[in-house]
């Protein structure tokens, strides 16, 4: 376990540039740093950053069986494109195994999201960072995404495998993501341009409407009543303590 001051380094950290972060990341922890990447734009814009650094540290994307077949083909873009080491993670069951386990198909239900979104999300995840002994994991978070995320510190701790996350872009705005994006052309989701903000699992995303909020379509079948429903996986523990 690397011991970091973290309120020292947090003040380093707050005074760098985004590929600074990311470098003193990589430095710091070695080939134990990896980053967890979603396929949409901020990930894109910290697999760019990996490029830039001629980074080798693995780049973990969690296959979760029910992805847009757009999200598939972006991980394998950046793959030819940028000839980055993107690690496909896959949970223990098929989605057919799982529904013949449980008897149904969890997605569907209030009760059985969490558990869908552990065993597809975080269980993978978790599992490789205990299992190869890594300690760090970028990530792409913003404060300006509100909830927990307004709080956070750019590097924090992650006890479900006793390391580290750092999010190089907390403090970014959606136009600086652009910018940088745009600036390097690096290449993004598709679905991002068709009304999509946000993007997960294709029988748990659709696209918003004018005026509705980033994360509106996630999930959507489970507020179709009225109810508040969930709004993160919990892939990232700072978004709810995890599961
Ligand atoms: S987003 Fe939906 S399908 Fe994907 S893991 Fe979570 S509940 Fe399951």
């Amino acid at each position: 376990m690397f011991d970091i001051d973290l309120e020292k380094t947090n003040q380093m950290l707050a005074e760098q540039d985004v590929i600074e972060r990311v470098a003193y990341g990589i430095k710091t922890f070695g080939s134990d740093a990896v980053l967890l990447s979603s396929m949409q734009k901020t990930a894109s814009l910290l697999m760019h950053c990996f490029y830039r650094l001629g980074a080798e540290n693995d780049i973990l994307f969690v296959d979760t069986g029910f992805h847009f077949h757009e999200t598939l083909n972006l991980r394998d873009d950046f793959m030819r494109r940028y000839r980055l080491n993107i690690v496909t993670l896959y949970p223990e069951l098929t989605p057919e195994q799982q529904e013949e386990k449980y008897t149904c198909k969890l997605y569907k239900t209030e009760q059985g999201q969490p558990t869908c979104c552990k065993l597809r999300k975080s269980d993978p995840f978790i599992r490789y960072m205990n299992d190869q002994n890594k300690s760090l994991a970028f990530g792409g978070l913003r404060r300006e995404e509100g909830n927990a995320r307004a709080n956070l510190d750019i590097l924090s701790i992650d006890p479900r495998f006793g390391g580290y996350r750092l999010n190089p872009i907390l403090d970014w705005t959606e136009e600086m993501v652009d910018n940088y994006l745009e600036k390097h052309e690096v290449p993004i989701h598709p679905l991002h341009a068709e009304s999509y903000p946000s993007i997960g699992c294709q029988c748990c995303t659709t696209a918003v409407a004018p005026g509705e909020e980033e994360r509106a379509g996630r999930w959507r079948h489970l507020r179709d009543d009225g109810k508040s429903g969930p709004v993160y996986c919990d892939i990232n523990f700072s978004d709810g303590g995890g599961i």
